[in-house]
């Protein structure tokens, strides 16, 4: 039963996250080493500010774990403009062979097996609340994390929203890394989400949907609350559109997004054409504002960062017209192999042909494929759009890139 209301005084949710799988044999393993390890027979209680931590893991795991879990409590109550009302209560195995008979409801032994649970019981009041959340969760993983936002999410707001928000936020939670804005996701998952058959934006924010419905829904849900949260064309809507879900809402997608739609879509795309561990959403960001215009006599210039994804190259280019440009400036790409010094280059690029000036149109299908420009030269114009440019490294290390550099475009006469 998932995110269900009744008007019954007292309300129960119960929400499945079944994230991994059962990891039966090791199970079976441990209880058959049991007899010879009495060592670590009982689980014990750990605290932190936020949290009360019951679990199998030694010492140093569960105090790490809790770190972790303090990180992620910090990020998401900074995201959503509200600390923890409560202590969450956590009850985290590694090894169910370890825990007494009876140490564990059966729910959440059975739920532990298949990844974690979060069990809220509480009242609502109109748009007073009071929830308690326990979590039950495997120690596999980022579940611990994932059930936490769950249970930071009744406690503090008596909702965790749809869900394909719920999960998709707490998948986030699963992989937030404080320093890092970019993307931190398993190479699995990575995996999956580029070989697979694509789901549409409805598809993945469809509202009928239950959780547990199993890891690969759960990745796209991921991919589209990550792009959302850190593209800075949409971030400050959907976080809007969040706190209207966790106060008890019911807003709708649709028409948060109507007026941007295509260019979502557009980027959500691209987001996953080339998404790959250290993609940072932000710094890939269109800019939908731009103005693109057809040269005439009068020179037209653009600036590119080289920090940036595509970005303006302010010309609207003509099948078969020859184009002249020239870039000046200089632009910096840090690489482990090269001293900073050697590391700084103009539009041509360093030696190994990152750092050179490309471009692409992005004509009525979509994107044309990468060219080359350089300092300076003559373009031919192979199809018609709009020109943009980018400084050229894989998409994972733009991110500690500076500088930047100047173009002029100029009409060239026919050949
Ligand atoms: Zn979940």
């Amino acid at each position: 039963m998932a995110h269900r209301m009744t008007n019954s005084m007292r309300t129960c949710y119960l929400q499945a996250c079944r994230t991994f799988i059962a990891v039966c044999c090791l199970l079976l393993f441990s209880s058959l080493v049991f007899a010879d390890e009495q060592v670590k027979a009982v689980p014990a209680e750990y605290r932190s500010k936020n949290f009360l931590l019951t679990t199998d893991l030694d010492e140093e795991e569960a105090e790490a774990l809790l770190t972790r879990l303090e990180t992620m409590l910090r990020i998401v109550s900074r995201y959503w403009g509200a600390p923890s009302r409560k202590t969450i209560r956590l009850f985290v195995a590694e090894d169910l062979g370890r825990w007494p008979p009876g140490r564990l409801p059966p729910e959440g032994e059975t739920a532990i097996r298949q990844g974690g649970i979060t069990l809220a019981r509480g009242m609502r009041y109109g748009r007073r609340f009071d929830f308690d959340a326990i979590v039950y969760s495997s120690a596999a993983g980022g579940t611990p994390q994932h059930e936490a936002v769950h249970a930071y999410c009744y406690q503090t707001f008596g909702e965790t929203g749809p869900t394909w928000y719920a999960e998709g936020m707490a998948e986030m939670g699963n992989y937030w890394d404080e320093n890092d804005p970019t993307v931190t996701c398993p190479d699995y998952i990575i995996e999956f989400l580029k070989r697979s058959p694509r789901p549409t934006v409805e598809e993945i924010t469809v509202s009928d949907d239950v959780s547990g419905d199993g890891w690969r829904k759960y990745a796209w849900r991921w991919a589209l609350c990550h792009f959302l949260a850190n593209n800075t064309n949409y971030a400050e809507r959907f976080r809007v559109l969040g706190s209207n879900y966790l106060s008890g809402g019911k807003p709708s997608f649709e028409r948060t997004f109507e007026t941007t739609l295509p260019e979502l879509e557009f980027e959500f795309d691209f987001f996953l054409d080339h998404l790959e561990r250290g993609f940072d959403v932000g710094q890939c960001s269109w800019d939908w504002s731009a103005r693109f215009r057809e040269l005439k006599e009068k020179p037209i210039a653009a600036k590119v960062q080289a920090d940036r994804g595509w970005q303006s190259g302010a010309i609207r280019v003509i099948q078969g017209q020859r184009i002249a440009y020239r870039a000046t400036g200089e632009w910096q790409l840090l690489k482990e192999e090269l001293e900073p010094g050697e590391s700084v280059c103009t539009a041509d690029g360093l030696d190994d042909g990152s750092g050179k000036l490309v471009a692409t149109i992005r004509t009525s299908t979509g994107l044309i494929k990468e060219f080359e420009l350089g300092s300076k030269g003559v373009l031919e114009i192979s199809e018609s759009g709009d020109l943009y440019l980018r400084c050229r490294e894989p998409w994972s290390l733009i991110r500690d890139n500076s500088g930047t550099v100047n173009v002029e475009f100029q009409a060239s006469p026919p050949n």
